[in-house]
């Protein structure tokens, strides 16, 4: 360990690092033609795990797309209970049940967020099988996220973030976006030092709240955004007309997601024009690596002693 001229502790010697893919298996809203495919996304780790953002009705057709079935998904991030990010977890969780040769999906969600997942979407479906009344922990390691805190999945840190996508009367309903933090444990000077992004803000659904989101949109380095495009609001979702009034230097890191395509419009000279990073494409890929300060020798003598 060495410090710089701030007294910051610095790493000594090279970060370690682990690549990460970010496929977006569909792009779609939740009305939009099938071959956009729902705005769920997968997170490749290079020892092959993969974490899914979210498993809307039609996952298993999107993952079939790319060679994955049930068996291949290691864990799964929720963020809300619509079916296009919900709907397919009843189809995950009994192809894994059943299956003697596959272990349980890790389940990661907001704690309350996870109580209603089962009450609200999947009871009626999941809570018998022949012989035995089943819950939540009996398909998945349930792994629920409280409020303001956050998980790890490899080297990255996630944090759910509350948006406010669908009022429920006079209370939000839940729904959590992430912020991804790619280098954690490492210090604004180091991150600088890195390559690629270092801190990835993923919305999932939400309204256009600018002055909820600024904060994440600055410190990420990369913001995947819901996007309506349709010219009937639903009132929802951030519509591209009040995104495009969002500063220049916040769009150009923004690409778009969970849209319909406007009929006679090219999307690509559309992002463009308004100065925004992009459309996504369903298959779109990002390779993005995770970083670790490797430890230190006294570090790794309390790791032995403690082992
Ligand atoms: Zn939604």
């Amino acid at each position: 360990m060495s410090t710089n001229q701030d007294g910051e502790i610095v790493a000594a010697k090279a970060p370690e690092s682990k690549s990460l893919k970010l496929r977006f298996l569909g792009t779609g809203s939740a009305f939009a033609p099938l071959e956009l495919g729902q705005t769920n996304a997968l997170l490749t780790d290079n020892a092959g795990r993969n974490l899914l953002i979210d498993c809307g009705s039609d996952c298993r057709h999107m993952l079939a797309n790319h060679g994955l079935g049930a068996k291949d998904i290691d864990a799964v991030y929720i963020s809300h209970l619509h079916a296009d990010h919900v709907g397919g977890l009843e189809w995950l969780a009994f192809n894994t049940y059943f299956n003697p040769n596959v272990g349980k999906p890790a389940l990661y969600a907001n704690h309350r967020l996870m109580h209603q997942m089962w009450e609200k979407s999947l009871r009626g479906g999941l809570e018998s099988v022949q012989n035995k009344v089943c819950n939540l922990t009996d398909y998945f390691d349930c792994r629920s996220v409280v409020s303001n805190t956050s998980f790890f999945w490899g080297h990255a840190k996630f944090s759910p973030v509350q948006t406010v996508h669908v009022m429920n009367g006079l209370e939000i309903v839940h729904s959590y976006g992430l912020m991804v933090d790619l280098a954690p444990d490492f210090n604004a000077n180091e991150r600088n030092s890195l390559k690629g992004p270092t801190r990835i803000f993923y919305t999932a659904d939400t309204q256009f709240a600018p002055k909820q989101l600024l904060d994440f949109y600055s410190v990420a380095d990369l913001v995947f955004h819901d996007c309506e495009t349709t010219p009937f609001r639903s009132n929802v979702h951030a519509h591209i007309d009040d995104l495009a009034t969002l500063p220049d230097d916040v769009k150009k890191k923004m690409f778009l997601m969970h849209y319909s395509p406007i009929p006679d419009e090219d999307m690509d000279q559309l992002a463009n024009k308004l100065g925004f990073a992009g459309f996504l494409r369903p298959g779109e890929d990002f390779d993005l690596n995770t970083y670790r300060r490797p430890l230190s020798n006294e570090m790794l003598e309390v790791v032995e002693a403690a082992g």
